[in-house]
């Protein structure tokens, strides 16, 4: 495959789309990489922390990685010092220690929050209830070296195109609805929707970042990753 041509219409399209593609480059080697950056990308996803601090040390500096993985607790200081955006943040707990390590590195660390809008048990995530609490609290405001930019989601795994659009129009209307809070520490610009499957319908519905792995590097060896 030609990475190069490949990913040639994903950047075209999401500049159409006033929105971003992050290229997932997980269990992909560097040589796949530097072809997408000769083709001009720079935002990386990976969700493996170890393979995240290797490419980061031996890959260019200007890329922009980006965490799309769930991401434990103890994990948090390898890629503290020079990560992008953090995709999949789903607790409290897991938002403090980032926090607590943005601090150490005297960064401010961007953090999507992870919804679960997919009707499947395995995704992580919190709920719309359990977000509209947390957002509508206090409980965010001590945090100062994050930024809330967002939300990602992740759709349910089907051919059934009314259902996925279903889902993605939901995390954008909640996008919508608490677009405006005022907290020094939320401030919504990114909605991280769609991936090889199904990114055409989550550009309809407001997507500012997709996710695509597979249609640009190929199918990878080790899936379920
Ligand atoms: C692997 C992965 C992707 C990319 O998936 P493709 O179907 O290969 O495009 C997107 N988002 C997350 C969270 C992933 O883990």
């Amino acid at each position: 495959m030609n990475i190069e041509e490949q990913i040639l219409p994903y950047q075209k399209l999401t500049k159409e789309y006033n929105a971003q593609l992050v290229a997932v480059s997980k269990t992909k080697p560097n040589e796949s990489i530097e072809a997408a950056y000769k083709a001009g990308q720079r935002i990386f996803g990976e969700n493996k922390v170890q393979e995240l601090v290797t490419k980061n040390d031996t890959l260019p500096k200007d890329i922009q990685w980006h965490m799309i993985g769930h991401l434990q607790r103890n994990k948090v200081k390898y890629i503290a010092p020079f990560i992008k955006l953090i995709h999949a943040v789903d607790s409290l707990k897991l938002l403090k220690e980032i926090n607590k390590e943005a601090k150490k590195n005297n960064r401010i660390i961007h953090c999507l929050l992870q919804v679960h809008i997919s009707n499947e048990e395995t995704k992580f995530g919190f709920s719309y209830e359990e977000l509209d609490l947390l957002l509508t609290s206090n409980s965010l405001n001590e945090f100062e070296n994050i930024i809330i930019s967002g939300f990602m989601g992740m759709a349910t795994n089907t051919t059934n195109e009314k259902l996925i659009a279903k889902e993605f129009s939901s995390l954008q209307q909640f996008y919508i609805k608490h677009k405006d809070n005022t907290s020094p520490v939320i401030q919504l610009q990114e909605l991280s929707m769609g991936m090889s499957g199904d990114y055409k319908i989550a550009l309809q519905y407001g997507s500012t970042l997709i996710r695509i792995g597979s249609a640009i590097f190929g199918s990878r060896n080790l899936d379920k990753q």
